[in-house]
């Protein structure tokens, strides 16, 4: 038997999906999220909504192979390279393709590789279709995350996540580590800067406070550094003990553990990350 089609890297999300789709539970609207190859994860799920074998995507049937190589006619990338947000034209053409039925798959299946080209007026248009399109049409939308994309079209997507990469969770997320040389730093204004840059970013509550956890986590292993309680071999650990004394480790430690409670609430990221500025101030 030859070998189960899957995402590399991302097995238990392919499985989820092949789940999801055996059970015809696919949906319309998908939204695929996270660090990663959002792009293959969604050519799977196409695929899997294409498929004409028996466990979809089998990987092997006309129609996964044509999904997998890009030359499937129902199966949509949507892109405009000459504009810097997709341009309305090419979005109202989508939402009128969507309606003509497919060539020869049984869906028509529109991918949007990367949601931050997408913006909220550009959204507006394909709402319509998500709302009240034929049922053979299909939108992926791949965000690094969800919160790129408007409240209207996030309730009425399905949302799968990315497993984090193994070496980010190795090495903690590069915007905490980031955070923590600031705070070896101690300048106030470069503080304020990269919380700015947080909220620019667009980061919801659930990645600043996946963040906040590993700035942390780095913060106790310089305390327990500093108390000369081992704490593992982290070299921006060791820089923090060497720049900071135990009685601010141990307070930024608890500002931030504070922020990752409040990140659970509903407050917005404009907010915190304010906040947090003023909080981690020298
Ligand atoms: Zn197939």
């Amino acid at each position: 038997m030859a070998d189960e089609l899957t995402i590399p890297g991302q097995e238990p999300l392919a499985a989820q999906l092949r789940a999801a789709a055996g059970a015809g539970r696919l949906g319309q609207a998908v939204i695929l999220s996270g660090r990663g190859d959002l792009l293959r994860c969604a050519r799977f799920a196409a695929a899997a909504m294409e498929c004409q074998g028996e466990t979809p995507p089998c990987g092997v049937c006309p129609a996964c192979r044509k999904v997998l190589r890009d030359i499937h006619p129902d199966v949509v990338t949507v892109r405009d390279p000459d504009h810097k947000s997709i341009a309305i034209e090419v979005l109202r053409a989508v939402r009128s393709d969507a309606y003509i039925l497919p060539n020869e798959g049984k869906r028509k299946v529109y991918i949007f590789p990367d949601c931050a080209l997408l913006d909220p007026k550009g959204q507006n248009v394909l709402l319509k279709v998500l709302e009240d399109g034929p049922p053979h049409a299909a939108f992926l939308f791949c965000a690094e995350s969800a919160a790129l994309l408007l409240p209207t079209i996030r309730s009425r997507s399905v949302e799968w996540r990315l497993a984090p990469p193994a070496e980010a969770l190795a090495a903690g997320d590069p915007e905490a580590r980031r955070l923590c040389e600031l705070l070896c730093g101690g300048r106030a204004a470069d503080l304020a800067a990269f919380c700015a840059g947080l909220e620019n970013s667009k980061i919801d509550r659930e990645a600043l406070s996946r963040l906040l956890s590993d700035a942390r986590d780095v913060l106790c292993a310089a305390l327990a550094l500093s108390c000369g309680a081992g704490g593992g071999d982290d070299p921006l650990a060791a820089r923090l003990a060497g720049s900071l004394d135990r009685r601010r480790l141990s307070a930024l430690a608890d500002v931030l553990g504070g922020f990752i409670r409040q990140c659970g609430y509903n407050v917005g990221v404009g907010h915190l990350t304010g906040a947090l500025a003023v909080a981690l101030a020298p």
